[in-house]
């Protein structure tokens, strides 16, 4: 589908319609014009600002539709706060349009953004009632009842479990990359590179990684500073041997600052062909009892065609076997729309579920992300329509209810089946905090390892910076001494030193 807007000329306008086009079609491409194009759709928006009124009218000759949008003007300091008002208002008609042209409704509005929760913690912490709240996202956002619910509660359970969440600021989280997997899934763009044959990198990545522990925890340590949650995820963090596992949890103990007192520490075994006694045995020696065990579909075909290369059968084998090794915290992900699966899979998928009953379950829809094998052989893949998709999501949210789960975290992504989203469901009091922690970006995260992304918040301002590791084990391995002086520069700018922090070390 080619869109082109004609009658507003500002081309800051074309990236907000291009991604509200994106919930509407797969390959849509939109430009900003004046020229005319045969093959386009062509949308006319014109804006007015008019007696403290600021006005959109979006129309199409073929088919003949309308859209308009009135809302108050207020003037702003800055011309990119104006900015924002027109932009919201071109975004309610463009959306319009499109709504009526295909017969969609979207769900979520004009919000493009993959964390709709952040938004209503905003709210929250400025003291706004619920339901001013509710009819703020209703107007500025056009997000439904249905999803504003769903945001209430999962705001709700966040509280309950972190009821510091709005001041955790001065406190940090830490993720561990681990970039190894028996074998790369197709739907996968992780940095996951297959462990066989690689043992050299490994014991290399490995001696890299306690390098940037010791470093980071020696920091933490001089400023003071408490660890929240700790999660070791990847790849598969489970897939390096027992003695480095135990090596890698010995070093966090001895680096890391009061790790017995760490809210919540996980390590994402994922992959069910990775679990073995001996590797769950180190896990309980060091206290670690939040695991994953991901099926992600309980058909074996399914398995087979995203290159899993484990069976259904292993997945509730090394369920049962991490319950005796004394794992009282298991995550198990679902992905909604794996090839050639429909309801009566998903169904199945559930069914299965129930006899386990995990402490939480993680409800992914299928995303088609760029570099994924399965994107790049798209059509090798046959994945279920976006009514199917909807069906099966209303399937997963209904059994969770049924089974006393609730949805405590959700996110967004970019070519996602249905414009749907991911839903962390979770028996109430085993929600992980670590996943809260990140999707709400109330504090930083410090990402150590391979393909490690931190997420530095400044306490004061609240200011998001970004930094990668390098995603394959040899660049890291070449670098890592570089990256984890980096990170800690940039932790000192946005913790400095308290005055009587400078006065202790004169003392000294
Ligand atoms: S187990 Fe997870 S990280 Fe590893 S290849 Fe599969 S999806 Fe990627």
């Amino acid at each position: 589908m080619n869109i082109i807007v004609k009658g507003i000329q500002d081309k800051r306008y074309e990236r907000n319609l291009q991604l509200i086009a994106d919930l509407f079609f797969e390959d849509s491409t939109l430009e900003i014009s004046a020229e005319e194009s045969a093959d386009a759709f062509e949308i006319v928006i014109t804006v007015e600002i008019d007696h403290g009124f600021i006005h959109a009218r979006a129309a199409t000759v073929d088919p003949e539709l309308s859209a308009f949008r009135k809302a108050p003007y207020e003037e702003k300091s800055t011309e990119k706060e104006s900015f924002k008002q027109n932009k919201n208002v071109v975004s309610h008609v463009f959306l319009s349009i499109l709504q009526q042209y295909t017969g969609m409704t979207q769900k979520w509005g004009v919000l493009t953004g993959i964390r709709p929760t952040k938004l209503m913690h905003k709210q929250r912490m400025n003291g706004s009632p619920a339901h001013k709240t509710r009819t703020y996202l209703k107007e500025q956002y056009l997000i439904t009842d249905e999803k504003i619910k769903l945001m209430e509660e999962i705001v709700d359970r966040q509280l309950t479990m972190i009821p510091d969440l709005y001041e955790i600021q001065e406190e940090v989280s830490i993720y561990i990359g681990i970039p190894f997997c028996p074998t790369k899934c197709a739907y996968c763009t992780f940095p996951a590179f297959a462990i066989q044959g690689k043992l050299g990198k490994v014991s290399s990545f490995l001696a890299g990684l306690h390098y940037e522990i010791q470093e980071t925890g020696r920091w933490l340590k001089e400023r003071g500073i408490k660890i929240t949650t700790i999660y070791f995820g990847g790849g598969t963090p489970t897939a390096i041997t027992a003695e480095e596992m135990d090596a890698l949890y010995d070093e966090m103990y001895r680096s890391f600052p009061n790790v017995q007192n760490v809210r919540e520490v996980t390590v994402e075994a994922g992959r069910p062909d990775t679990i073995f006694p001996d590797k769950l045995e180190v896990l309980k020696k060091w206290n670690i009892d939040r695991i994953s065990i991901n099926p992600q579909s309980y058909t074996d075909e399914t398995l087979k065609a995203i290159g899993r290369h484990h069976t259904v059968q292993e997945t509730i084998d090394k369920f049962h076997l991490s319950r005796k090794h004394g794992m009282n915290n298991i995550n198990m992900d679902l992905i909604i729309g794996l090839p050639n699966e429909g309801t009566a899979e998903l169904q199945h998928s559930l069914n299965e579920t129930e006899k386990l009953m995990p402490e939480s379950v993680t409800v992914h829809t299928l995303s088609f992300k760029r570099a994924s094998q399965m994107t790049l052989n798209r059509e090798k893949y046959k994945v279920a329509d976006r009514t199917e998709v909807e069906k099966m999501m209303d399937l997963a949210q209904k059994w969770n209810k049924d089974h006393g789960y609730v949805p405590y975290y959700l996110y967004r992504q970019k070519n996602i089946l249905g414009n749907l989203e991911n839903v962390g469901y979770a028996k109430p009091g085993e929600e992980s905090l670590y996943n809260i922690l990140i999707m709400e970006e109330v504090q930083t995260i410090i990402g150590l390892g391979c393909g490690a992304a931190s997420k530095f918040i400044d306490p004061e301002t609240g200011k998001i910076t970004h930094f990668a590791n390098p995603k394959d084990p040899k660049s890291y391995n070449d670098s890592f001494i570089d990256y984890t002086r980096k990170k800690i520069d940039y932790l000192e700018s946005i913790f400095p030193k308290k005055p009587q922090e400078d006065k202790k070390a004169r003392q000294i």
